[in-house]
């Protein structure tokens, strides 16, 4: 058995979606996340046992509106969105055929997903006629810390002649031609992960990965109203910062080589699917890989409360965020620091500049206060 399914117990992986692989892009340091992401653990269900339930996750009414609104831009074989592209970027469309791959003949399987995905974009990127041809629910793949991950995928892969679009759907607003810049960001962020997988798809077919292009179609509700609106959004920004984040991911196969023989992060659950496992004994397991906490982890990742309250019992300087971690570069924890500051710890070799600077601080605060 592979060792990353061992961690993971007898469940199937859980598939990473891009904003999964966004968010584990901003914490690239954290070997902790890098592995329970690689063995595709579920880290929401993890937390939840653990007893800090991740703070994430889009209200019923959210959901529920997201939905309505997908199934209105992709109804009846897409047709709103082909009106979108045509009339509002001016695509010269003649003619479109839309393929659903959300499932191969009934079998929902990843693996025989994207095969039939990487089949008929093969044949597509063959194909010279110039008919506009629609991708529903395309399963990509991505090589994270040098594994791979399916993503599931809730986008239109569309090809215009020689050239194949992100069309990416969401449901927040669009008013007077803006939306939160935030959510647009971040929207970008997610397509750029599936431009990146794309290229790398027609890249293993023997395609030029160019032909995949950096600008997106972003399709939102447009002022309040349920009808659909269309931007394109060139995500060059993102693809180069996304390519250089995932290319500096610590390399999971050397820190799963690192741990103990047996370990195991299986929820022992029940023939009711219910999680059986002792917490302390799920919480010894979890603290066996080493985490990298940031404050942004509460923002990106389903952990963040537990590894937040570790930090915090570990006195971990990480919790001051990255700037002041950083700036104390080899201070570990807060009482080290402090320490260091009233001269009642002796510093380390290499921690003489640290020290110094620190009891400099230490001066100046008892002076003013
Ligand atoms: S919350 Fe924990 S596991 Fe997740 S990225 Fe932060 S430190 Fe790593």
């Amino acid at each position: 058995m592979d060792r990353l399914d061992q961690l993971r117990g007898p469940v199937p992986p859980r598939p990473h979606d891009a904003r999964a692989i966004a968010a584990l892009a901003a914490n690239p340091g954290c070997a902790r996340r890098a592995v329970l992401d690689a063995a595709g653990i579920d880290k929401d269900a993890t937390a939840t046992h653990l007893g800090f339930p991740a703070p994430f996750g889009q209200s019923p009414f959210a959901i529920t509106r997201g939905n309505a609104f997908e199934s209105l831009v992709k109804e009846s074989g897409c047709a709103e969105l082909l009106r979108l592209l045509r009339e509002r970027l001016g695509l010269p469309i003649p003619q479109a055929s839309y393929t659903d791959l959300g499932d191969v003949g009934g079998n929902p399987s990843a693996q025989l997903r994207h095969g039939h995905t990487r089949k008929l974009i093969d044949r597509a990127a063959r194909d010279s006629d110039d008919a506009g041809t629609l991708f529903d629910h395309p399963l990509l793949r991505l090589d994270i810390a040098g594994h791979s991950s399916y993503l599931e995928p809730d986008v239109v892969a569309f090809r215009l002649g020689a050239r194949f679009h992100i069309v990416e759907i969401k449901s927040f607003a669009v008013v007077d031609g803006q939306a939160e810049p935030d959510k647009v960001a971040a929207a970008a962020r997610q397509a750029a992960v599936y431009v990146l997988a794309l290229r790398d798809m027609l890249g293993e077919l023997g395609h030029d990965p160019e032909r995949v292009s950096h600008d997106v179609v972003l399709v939102c509700p447009e002022n309040f109203a349920n009808r659909p609106t269309a931007t394109l959004v060139d995500v060059r920004k993102e693809l180069a910062v996304l390519r250089r984040q995932l290319a500096r991911m610590t390399r999971v196969g050397s820190i799963v080589a690192a741990l103990p023989e047996g370990l195991s992060f299986d929820l022992a659950r029940d023939a009711a699917g219910v999680p059986t496992r002792p917490a302390d004994e799920l919480r010894e397991a979890v603290g066996t890989v080493e985490a990298r906490y940031v404050p942004e982890c509460l923002s990106t990742c389903d952990l963040c409360f537990f590894c937040r309250d570790e930090a915090a019992g570990e006195g971990s300087t990480d919790l001051l965020g990255r700037q002041v971690r950083d700036a104390l570069g080899g201070v570990a924890t807060v009482a080290e620091a402090l320490g260091l500051a009233d001269g009642s710890l002796t510093p380390d070799e290499g921690q003489e500049e640290i020290a110094r600077l620190l009891r400099l601080a230490d001066r100046i605060y008892a002076e003013v206060s």
